[in-house]
């Protein structure tokens, strides 16, 4: 069954049409001149989408100025304030929001009011709707649930479920209210649930257009290998309309995001599809968000390198470390990683599981964790 073909901008995505490759633009929002440019160049570099988060009415007030000043069809990201899209939907072609992030605002309202609302300002303003499901920001029942499971097999297939069941309601309410230009995304860190969740959907909602992503799938190169691994199957068997990598790399080198989605469609093409079994990735998985207008110190990126130095030693031992760009998602996102480092404007905070150890300066982190570690292995 054909997926719905829909308009952003000046292009369609949907059955026929070319994979649309997006990326993200990292610099401060507000900061038009820079945000601008950074569009422009992702969108001379091959994207066809570029994607921008905005937080603030300052933000918001931005897009207009970055319009008039790029020729790159823009996306952008609500975040928590879907109350923002009424000033952002007229200087914009998409606008992308999380279901799990809209309890934020309003939450005594339904979501299903919040939806109508986005649906009737994205139509109001001619433009497209993204649902941005994502593994580390589900709603906060689906969030309990996940923490109340006691074995991690439990926890994932918890997970699993909600990831599938927010896309899905979500869909079904916007076909309900008769609003059909929107795609879907459904993220998480782990490449074989991302293959997993997105040919369920696909069985579920064929008609819909799906927007691929392995959510923090960290520094290149392993971060490559986790999106070949999970988009080059997707798209192979026909699962996928646009794709993002997302890439722990510094606001100059974004552009590797747009290579490796070429790179992607270019082995898809050719009948490669990346085969983790001959690819192997290090036992100890290391993920890292790729960064975005929230990142509150540039140094986030090249913690996350000297994360990956440092932990070196333990590449052997299967254990997940998170490192998280901003204090907005860094708490939540880091929970199901053994340990999570989230990143404020001076201090990492350290976390074990769901626990807060503390905060420390950035060059008194690594020893840090590298204690905490030693600990670890000395008891498990
Ligand atoms: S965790 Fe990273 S990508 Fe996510 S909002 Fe914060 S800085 Fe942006």
């Amino acid at each position: 069954m054909a997926t719905r073909r829909i308009k952003i901008a000046n292009f369609f995505i949907g059955t026929g049409e070319p994979v649309a490759i997006q990326t993200m633009c990292a610099t401060k929002t507000c900061d038009i001149e820079a945000t601008a440019a950074m569009a422009q160049s992702l969108s001379d570099a091959g994207a066809a989408l570029v994607r921008i988060a905005v937080d603030t009415d300052r933000d918001a007030e931005a897009l207009a100025q970055i319009r008039r000043r790029t020729t790159a069809a823009l996306s952008v990201d609500l975040q928590e304030n879907y109350l923002l899209a009424e000033k952002i939907a007229p200087h914009v072609d998409k606008i992308r929001y999380n279901p799990g992030h809209l309890h934020h605002q309003r939450p005594e309202q339904p979501w299903e009011e919040k939806v109508r609302y986005l649906a009737r300002v994205a139509d109001d303003n001619n433009v497209a709707l993204r649902v941005g499901v994502n593994c580390g920001s589900l709603s906060p029942a689906s969030r309990a649930a996940i923490r109340g499971a006691r074995l991690r097999d439990d926890r994932d297939s918890t997970r699993f479920d909600s990831l599938l069941k927010s896309a899905v309601d979500q869909t079904l309410f916007l076909d309900s209210i008769g609003f059909f230009r929107y795609c879907v995304s459904i993220k998480d860190s782990d490449p074989e649930v991302v293959i997993a969740v997105n040919r369920r959907f696909r069985r579920l909602r064929p008609e819909v257009p799906l927007h691929l992503g392995v959510t923090e799938a960290g520094l290149p190169p392993v971060g490559v290998m986790k999106s070949r691994h999970a988009m080059e199957r997707l798209l192979s068997e026909g699962i996928g309309e646009t794709l993002r990598v997302s890439l722990t790399v510094e606001s100059d080198r974004k552009f590797e995001e747009v290579e490796a989605g070429k790179l992607i469609l270019k082995n898809v093409a050719q009948g490669v599809i990346f085969d983790p079994a001959a690819e192997k990735y290090p036992a100890l998985n290391i993920i890292s968000c790729p960064s975005c207008s929230r990142v509150q110190n540039g140094a986030f990126v090249a913690l996350a390198r000297k994360v990956r130095e440092a932990t070196a030693p333990f590449a052997d031992h299967r254990l997940t470390i998170a490192v998280m760009g901003c204090r907005v998602n860094g708490p939540g996102e880091t929970d199901d990683a053994d340990f999570g480092l989230w990143c404020g404007p001076q201090r990492v905070h350290l976390k074990k599981g769901s626990q807060e150890l503390g905060s420390w300066p950035y060059d008194e982190i690594l020893d840090v964790l590298l204690g905490r570690l030693e600990d670890y292995f000395n008891h498990n």
